[in-house]
C-alpha cells in the first residue's frame, strides 16, 4: 500500500473518525497504488461543516480584495507545482499528460479570474420613484457551501466551484469523487500553502453514499453545488428543496454535432473525432452523436473511420497517446455493456472491444468505437455512455438534423459544421443546448465564460465566469431615506 492521506478539517490533516481507508489506483496500470485515503463517515462530515461554520464570520467580514489575495497565492502555488499536479492527475485519473497540463493551467486561470472578482462590482444602483430615496443592491454570501465533484476533471471542477464560493465570502466543505481523492488533497494542500485561515476550506474524502445526505441535509449547510450523474443530482435536488437550501447541478450530456454538406469535411471529421474520443469520451461535453446529411454521410463516415483507426491508444503518461484508459473497471464494464446493446440494433463500423497486447493488460483501455446508421430513439442515441463510443445518424435535410439533434433529454453542448451563415444562425436559434460550437469540437470551454446545460443536463444555473456570482450569493436590496 502507498502513502496515507487524511481529511483537511479546520486547517489540520486528520484521519477519518472510524480509521477506515480506501485505495486510489492508477487506471493505466492497476498494480500501481497511489495511496490510502480517509473513508469518512457522517461524523467526519459534521466536523468539517462545524469547522466551516466557525470560520464563516471572520471570513465573510474580510474585504473581497483580502479574500482574493488568498486565491492569488493559491494560483501562484498551483502554477509553481503545475507539472507535479498534472503528473498526479495522469496517474490517478488516466487522462493524457497534455490534457492534464491544460486542466491544471485552467485551475490557475480560474483562481486568478476569481481573485479579481473580489473587487468587481457586486450590485446596482436603481433609481427610486421617490427622489430622496437611494436604492442599491448588494450581494451577500450564502454561508457554508458543500461542494460535491466528479472524477473526470478532478482539478478544474473543484476549483471552478471553490474559487467563486470563497471569494464571495462563503466557506466550503469539498467532497471529491472516490476515484480521484489524491488530486483533491493536492488542491487542499495548495490552499493550505496560500495561508488561508483554518476552517475556510475543508476536504473530506470517502463514499458519496455515506456522506451525501449529511452534506446536504445538515442544518449548517446553506448551499450545495454538484457536478456528476443525473441520478445522484436529482436526489441532491430533492434533499435541498426539502430544506429550502439553494442548490446547483451540472450533469450529463448526449452531445450532437450536425455535419452539413458545404462544410470542410476533413476538418469536421477531425473535430468530431477529437470531441468523441479525446480523453476516451469522458468529458460531459464529449460528442456522442454525429448527425450527417445524406449527401455526405458515406464520405464523412469513411474519413472518420479511417482517422479513428489511426488513433494511438496508450497510457496518458506517454506524450504520443491520444486515447487513454477509462477511469475504472466499473466504468469500462458499463461502456462494454452499452456497446453490446448497440450491436443489437446498429452497424459497428470500428472498435467495439478491448485492445489486445501486453501494453494494455493492466489498464482499463478500450477501442474507439463507431456505430453507423443508428436509428433515432435507440439506446445509442439516448443514453449517456461516458466512454469512447460515437453514434452516426443520417438526416434527409437540415430540419431533420435539428430535430434529431434535439431528440434527447439532455442539452449540454452541440456543434454544427458549415460555411453557411444562415444555417449557423438557424442552428444557434433552434438547438437546445447550453453551449453551442460552430466548426469546432463540442468539448472545450473557457473559464471566463458561463457554462451549463439546458433540459436535464443542469439545474439551469450557470457556473464559471461572472455567472457564478448568481449561485454563490444572495441579493440584498437596500432603501435609504434621509434621516
Ligand atoms: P456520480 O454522480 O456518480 O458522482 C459525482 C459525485 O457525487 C462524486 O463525488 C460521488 O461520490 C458523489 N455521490 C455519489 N453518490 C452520492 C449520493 N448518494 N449523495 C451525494 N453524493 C453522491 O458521477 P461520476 O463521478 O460518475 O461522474 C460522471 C458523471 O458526471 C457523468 O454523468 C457526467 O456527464 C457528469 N459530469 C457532468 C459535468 C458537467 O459539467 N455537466 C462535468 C463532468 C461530469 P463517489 O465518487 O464517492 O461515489
Amino acid at each position: 500500500m502507498g502513502e496515507k492521506f487524511g481529511n483537511f478539517i479546520d486547517g489540520k490533516w486528520v484521519g477519518a473518525a472510524g480509521k477506515a481507508v480506501f485505495p486510489s489506483i492508477n487506471p493505466a496500470d492497476v498494480r500501481d497504488v497511489i495511496g490510502e485515503f480517509a473513508a469518512s463517515e457522517p461524523d467526519d462530515a459534521r466536523q468539517a461543516i462545524d469547522a466551516a461554520h466557525a470560520a464563516l464570520p471572520q471570513w465573510r467580514a474580510l474585504s473581497g480584495w483580502a479574500r482574493g489575495e488568498f486565491l492569488r497565492k493559491a494560483a501562484d502555488a498551483l502554477e509553481s507545482r503545475l507539472e507535479e499536479v498534472a503528473q498526479a492527475m495522469v496517474r490517478e485519473n488516466g487522462k493524457t499528460v497534455g490534457e492534464a497540463r491544460g486542466e491544471t493551467a485552467r485551475g490557475v486561470a480560474l483562481l486568478r479570474f476569481y481573485a479579481a472578482e473580489g473587487v468587481r462590482s457586486m450590485g446596482d444602483v436603481i433609481p427610486s420613484t421617490n427622489p430622496r430615496t437611494f436604492i442599491y443592491t448588494n450581494r451577500v454570501p450564502l454561508g457554508v457551501v458543500s461542494v460535491i465533484t466528479p472524477w473526470n476533471f478532478p482539478v478544474a471542477i473543484p476549483i471552478w466551484k471553490i474559487a467563486p464560493a470563497l471569494v464571495y465570502g462563503n466557506t466550503v466543505v469539498l467532497k471529491p469523487a472516490s476515484a480521484t481523492p489524491h488530486c483533491a488533497t493536492l488542491i487542499a494542500g495548495i490552499f493550505e500553502q496560500s495561508g488561508i485561515p483554518r476552517g475556510v476550506l475543508n476536504l473530506i474524502t470517502g463514499g458519496g453514499r455515506a456522506l451525501g445526505e449529511e452534506l446536504v441535509k445538515h442544518p449548517g449547510v446553506h448551499g450545495v453545488t454538484f457536478t456528476g450523474s443525473n441520478g445522484v443530482g436529482r436526489r441532491i435536488a430533492c434533499w435541498a428543496a426539502e430544506r429550502g437550501v439553494k442548490y446547483q447541478l451540472e450533469m450529463g450530456g448526449k452531445n450532437p454535432v450536425v455535419v452539413l454538406p458545404d462544410c470542410d469535411l476533413d476538418r469536421a471529421a477531425t473535430m468530431t473525432l477529437r470531441g468523441a474520443f479525446g480523453y476516451a469520451g469522458q468529458k460531459c461535453t464529449a460528442t456522442s452523436r454525429a448527425i450527417i446529411l445524406d449527401s455526405v454521410y458515406d464520405e464523412f463516415s469513411r474519413r472518420l473511420v479511417e482517422k479513428t483507426r489511426a488513433l494511438k491508444i496508450g497510457p496518458g503518461k506517454e506524450e504520443s497517446s491520444f486515447l487513454p484508459p477509462v477511469v475504472s473497471d466499473e466504468q469500462r464494464r458499463s461502456i462494454l455493456e452499452a456497446i453490446a446493446k448497440g450491436k443489437e440494433s446498429a452497424r459497428l463500423l470500428c472498435g467495439g472491444g478491448v485492445p489486445k497486447g501486453a501494453a494494455f493488460d493492466h489498464g482499463y483501455f478500450l477501442e474507439p468505437t463507431i456505430f453507423g446508421d443508428v436509428a433515432p430513439g435507440s439506446y445509442l442515441t439516448q443514453e449517456e455512455i461516458f466512454g469512447p463510443v460515437l453514434a452516426l445518424m443520417r438526416a434527409r435535410d437540415f430540419d431533420e438534423a435539428i430535430q434529431l439533434a434535439n431528440d434527447t433529454r439532455y442539452g449540454l453542448s452541440a456543434g454544427v459544421f458549415t460555411r453557411d451563415l444562415n444555417a449557423v444562425q438557424e442552428f444557434v436559434a433552434r438547438i437546445e443546448a447550453g453551449v453551442v460550437k460552430v466548426n469546432s469540437e463540442t468539448a472545450g470551454i473557457e473559464p471566463q465564460v458561463p457554462f451549463g446545460g439546458m433540459k436535464e443536463s443542469s439545474s439551469h444555473s450557470r457556473e464559471q465566469g461572472r455567472a457564478a456570482l448568481e449561485f454563490y450569493t444572495s441579493i440584498k436590496s437596500v432603501y435609504i431615506d434621509p434621516a
